[in-house]
C-alpha cells in the first residue's frame, strides 16, 4: 500500500531559556532544510485536507503532509514564510477557546508559556491558504471527559473555528494524542473527515482515517534522520 508520511511540529523556533521537552522546538533553519529536502526528493507537501484524496487512494503522487499541533505564533511567523517559499500547504490545529492565549496545560511541566495565535493570526495563516484544523477546545484529556464534555470540547472546537474562519473545518487532532473509542466516534459523528494521533509511524492508504499515525519531527533530528524517517521504515518500528 503506498505510504504517506504526515509529519508533526509543534514550535519552529529556538526554545526559551528554561524550557523543559526542548525537542519539541525545530530551528527555523532546520525546518527550512527540512523543507527544501522535501521538495529535492520530488515531495510535494500538502495539508490534511488537500492530501485526503491521496489517503484515500483516489489518487496517485508523491506527497507528505505537513502538520502542525496547538496554532503557536511562531507557526506564523516562522514557518509559514518557509512553506511558502516551497509552494506547500499546511495544517495548523488549534485549541479554540485558547485563541490569543498560552498553552495552559503543559506550561507548569514544560516550564514555559508559549503564545498561541489571535484571531487575527489564525485568519492569516487561513488567507495565506493554509488550513486551520481543530485541537479541541480546551486540549483535555478526551478519554476523561463525560459524553457532554465530549461534545463539546470536539463539536464545539468545529463550530468555533468556522465561524471565525468562515469555512468548513474539517481536520481533528486529539489532545495528547488521548483517545479511545468513544473518542474517536465523538470525532466522526460531529462531521470530522480525518483525525490524527501521536502514534509514530508512516500513515498507509487504507488506515482508518480517524487513527492516522504521524512522524515525530524532533529539534534534535539532523537531516539525515529526517530523510530517514520519510523514507524508510524506521519510524514505524518506533510505533
Ligand atoms: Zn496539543
Amino acid at each position: 500500500m503506498p505510504i504517506i508520511p504526515i509529519l508533526m511540529y509543534h514550535n519552529i523556533g529556538v526554545p526559551a531559556q528554561g524550557a523543559r521537552l526542548r525537542n519539541l522546538y525545530v530551528r527555523k533553519g532546520a525546518f527550512a532544510r527540512q523543507m527544501f529536502m522535501l521538495r529535492l526528493l520530488g515531495y510535494q507537501g500538502l495539508s490534511m485536507s488537500a492530501a485526503m484524496p491521496y489517503l484515500r487512494g483516489e489518487k496517485m503522487g508523491r506527497v507528505a503532509v505537513i502538520t502542525f499541533d496547538d496554532g503557536y505564533v511562531d507557526t506564523l511567523e516562522n514557518a509559514l514564510p518557509i512553506l511558502q517559499k516551497n509552494g506547500f500547504s499546511a495544517t495548523c490545529y488549534f485549541i479554540s477557546q485558547r485563541i490569543g492565549q498560552y498553552n495552559d496545560w503543559d506550561a507548569a511541566s514544560l516550564n514555559v508559556r508559549k503564545s498561541l495565535m489571535n484571531q487575527d493570526q489564525i485568519r492569516s495563516w487561513h488567507k495565506a491558504g493554509m488550513e486551520v484544523g481543530a485541537h479541541s477546545r480546551t486540549h483535555p484529556r478526551l478519554t476523561n471527559c463525560t459524553d457532554t464534555e465530549l461534545q463539546n470540547e470536539i463539536a464545539g472546537s468545529k463550530s468555533d473555528l468556522e465561524k471565525l474562519t468562515g469555512s468548513a473545518v474539517t481536520q481533528f487532532c486529539y489532545p495528547y494524542g488521548d483517545l479511545d473509542e468513544r473518542v474517536t466516534s465523538a470525532v466522526k459523528d460531529a462531521g470530522f473527515e480525518a483525525a490524527t494521533t501521536t502514534q509514530r509511524g508512516r500513515a498507509r492508504v487504507g488506515d482508518n482515517p480517524f487513527l492516522f499515525r504521524r512522524i515525530l519531527v524532533s529539534g534534535s533530528n539532523l537531516l539525515h534522520l529526517f530523510i530517514l524517517k520519510l523514507m524508510s521504515g524506521y519510524e514505524d518500528k518506533r510505533g
